[in-house]
């Protein structure tokens, strides 16, 4: 690759870059940012390696975060207060397959030598607007190659992350994988399991996001063996559903914790082990099997939205890249749209209105309010006040004195008068 004379470097980096550099620090520009520039794709801030220790760049800037001192990174914070990474040179001293124990006082050139990808391990100098590229990351990126840095199998053995990220780098940008580095990837595969649910989960949801066609990231995922060893569910569930893998690369919006859970067979099992959120893993488990409404009608969609909740946009969002959620989404939107009342917190009345209106404290008022909501959901026009304390008042009469407080009948089944409320 023939490189740039000059890249565009904000201000604040070249600021930064200048005090280092004033100080007797030489100091470069790596990494992500180095390389989307060279791709022409939008970049993220640009992060700046240095031959100063930690300490000495916290020494040098007045408002700094020790990011993570035991590997080299000094947060720098702006005026704006927005956060510059500063990572000292460093190389490996001891590593096991999970973390590295490294050292300062290392050139640029063994920094580079640590990185995973030659396309991650191109410098530039912001002052001097040189260039330092030895690996041939440009050529690669000519190429469009993912290519380890040194030899695959022992960078794996230092770090099995690093099949991941060669995944997740090759779905992104649409390159191809070396051989040499892909025959490594696959053979250092049981070297997955030692790798922490975290950083496995964040590998995973981080290439869902930003791979150019998802369906293509799991399948390398499967290739290398990666979906047997952490998501084993999602081979079962795509083959027992007979689900078409292709489906997730029209999933919207790009969510990762829906397309693991519409790929696995079992969302809580796989979302757990990868140590998600207690709210992610809920959310998984209401992804599947969830009946459709009986109809688009108005009332048949009030009363589903009622009862999935907030599983809803998921469902519509499984449906639509099945090709069947058009209609639906459209009745939603009307819906929603319409202001209709579809929650027990929407309804005119609550709790305490039903006690001061002589309800008895407890169960029934629970029941209560889910009778009056099964009618306003019926009929929106229900929702007045006036009306629904009247209901509840009568209801709270009669079951006081023929049921002893058991449930109310559900409107749906009509009453005497033909109105299909329980509620007098
Ligand atoms: P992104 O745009 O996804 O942030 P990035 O290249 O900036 O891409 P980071 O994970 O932010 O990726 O890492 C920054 C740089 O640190 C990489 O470009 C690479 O040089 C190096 N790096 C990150 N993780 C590893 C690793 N596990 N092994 C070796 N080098 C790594
Ligand atoms: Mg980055």
């Amino acid at each position: 690759m023939k490189f740039p004379d000059r890249l565009q470097i904000p201000e604040v980096i070249l600021e930064i870059a200048r005090r280092l550099e004033s100080a007797g620090f030489e100091t470069w520009c790596v990494g992500g940012a180095v390389r989307d520039n060279l791709l022409e794709l939008p970049n993220k801030d640009f992060d700046l390696a240095t031959a100063a220790r930690p300490e000495q760049v916290r020494e040098l800037f007045h408002h700094t975060i020790p990011v993570g001192m035991s590997h080299g990174t000094v947060a720098v914070l702006d005026r704006g207060r927005h956060l510059h990474e500063v990572t000292t040179f460093r190389r490996d001293v001891r590593t096991d397959g999970r973390h590295a124990e490294v050292e300062f006082g290392a050139t640029l050139e063994e920094d580079l030598a640590r990185r995973d990808l030659t396309i991650n391990a191109v410098a530039y100098h912001p002052l001097r607007h040189e260039w330092r590229d030895p690996f041939d990351g440009g050529g690669d990126l000519d190429r469009k190659l993912i290519r380890a840095v040194g030899d695959p199998a022992q960078r794996f053995r230092e770090d099995y992350l690093r099949i991941l990220r060669v995944l997740r780098f090759a779905a992104r940008f649409g390159f191809r994988i070396d051989p040499p580095t892909w025959e490594a990837a696959t053979a250092a595969a049981e070297g997955l399991r030692s790798l922490s649910a975290e950083r496995v989960r964040d590998e995973w949801f981080r290439g869902l996001e930003t791979a150019e066609v998802p369906s293509e990231l799991v399948a390398s995922w499967n290739a290398v063996g990666a979906i047997e060893i952490w998501l084993p569910e999602v081979l079962e569930g795509l083959q027992k559903a007979g689900r078409e893998l292709r489906m997730i690369d029209r999933l919207v919006p790009r969510d990762p914790v829906l397309i693991t859970s519409f790929l696995s067979g079992d969302p809580v099992a796989t979302l757990s082990r990868l140590r998600c959120s207690n709210a992610e893993i809920e959310r998984g488990r209401g992804i599947r099997d969830h009946p459709r409404p009986e109809s688009v009608s108005d009332v048949a969609v009030r009363r589903w939205l009622a009862e999935v909740g907030p599983q809803a946009d998921d469902l519509l969002a499984i449906w639509t890249a099945e090709g069947e959620g058009e209609a639906l989404g459209e009745a939603i939107a009307r819906v929603r749209g319409s202001g209709a009342p579809l929650t027990l917190k929407d309804l005119a009345v609550n709790g305490d209105d039903l006690v001061r209106a002589g309800v008895p404290k407890g169960p029934a008022v629970g029941e209560i309010l889910r009778a009056l909501l099964d009618d306003v959901l019926e009929d929106p026009s229900r929702n007045q006040r006036g009306d629904l304390l009247r209901r509840a008042r009568g209801h709270a009469r009669r079951s006081g004195s023929d049921t002893g407080g058991g449930p109310p009948v559900s409107s749906r089944s009509p009453d005497a008068d033909g109105r299909g409320g329980v509620l007098p």
